[in-house]
């Protein structure tokens, strides 16, 4: 599904990602873990072509997308990505905001689109939202709805970064759920945080991504119960 080789991403003289190898396999979710400035979310971002690569190649369903030639779009067409901080925009209502690529793009036109965000607002436990404004809603909702923004364009691969860092305490839960319901449904995801629960319960494998490389990666029994690298217990001891 997406075979990352020898990964190389540099800012300047920075050598962020220092050929990183991670293969990811259709339905399958994978949580990536590891300290703060590994590389984590260089990685995702190269996966969804925000950030152009150094080296090293990414082929996602046969085609490296590190190949300048290859069209952003499309890319994005199929993988779509939650962010931290939402990335809503927070003049528009929240229809408006799912509705705006695919109609943009001319995937769908304006009925279809609505009922489609009708619809994915159900699934995301925000079926009377539609018409409000992004400003009005809280931090747990916004990013409900920025899930269902990257559904829209129905995409058969999503990432996260640290979808959950910025919520309240009492919001994380109704994210997380959502996210568990797409990968039941067999959603291939790629999940950054630090809720570890979430990574013990839904992911089929835990990569830990240290200095810009996978230091070691297995499923959560292996990760949480077994870990081998020096980094990685170290880094659990911290954050267990
Ligand atoms: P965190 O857990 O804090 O989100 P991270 O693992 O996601 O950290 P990255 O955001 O990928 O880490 O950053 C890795 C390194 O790359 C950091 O040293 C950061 O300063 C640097 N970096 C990231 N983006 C840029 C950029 N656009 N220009 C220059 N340096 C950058
Ligand atoms: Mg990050």
């Amino acid at each position: 599904r997406i075979k990352v080789t020898d990964l190389v991403k540099t800012y300047g003289n920075n050598e962020v990602l220092k050929g990183v190898d991670l293969n990811v396999n259709n339905n399958e979710v994978v949580v990536i873990i590891g300290p703060s400035g590994s590389g984590k979310s260089t990685l995702l971002r190269t996966l969804n072509k925000l950030e152009a690569p150094t080296s090293g190649s990414i082929v996602v369903d046969g085609v490296d997308i590190a190949d300048k030639s290859v069209d952003i779009n499309k890319v994005r067409e199929n993988i779509g990505m939650v962010f931290q901080h939402f990335n809503l925009f927070n003049n528009l209502s929240v229809g408006d905001n799912i509705t705006l690529a695919p109609l943009q793009l001319g995937k769908k036109d304006k009925s279809a689109a609505v009922q489609q965000a009708q619809k994915l607002l159900e699934t995301v436990g925000l079926a009377d939202k539609i018409d409000q404004p992004v400003n009005s809603l809280s931090g747990g909702q916004k990013q409900r709805v920025a899930i269902a923004r990257a559904l829209a364009m129905e995409p058969d691969i999503m990432l996260f970064d640290e979808p959950t860092s910025a919520l309240d305490p009492e919001m994380v839960g109704d994210v997380l759920q959502v996210m568990k319901n797409l990968a039941s449904q067999g959603m291939t995801m790629i999940v950054v945080t630090h809720e570890m629960g979430f990574a013990k319960e839904v992911a089929d494998r835990v990569v830990f991504v240290d200095e810009g490389k996978v230091q070691e990666q297995g499923t959560p029994e292996q990760i949480f119960n077994q870990p081998k690298n020096a980094r990685l217990r170290d880094f659990l001891n911290k954050v267990l």
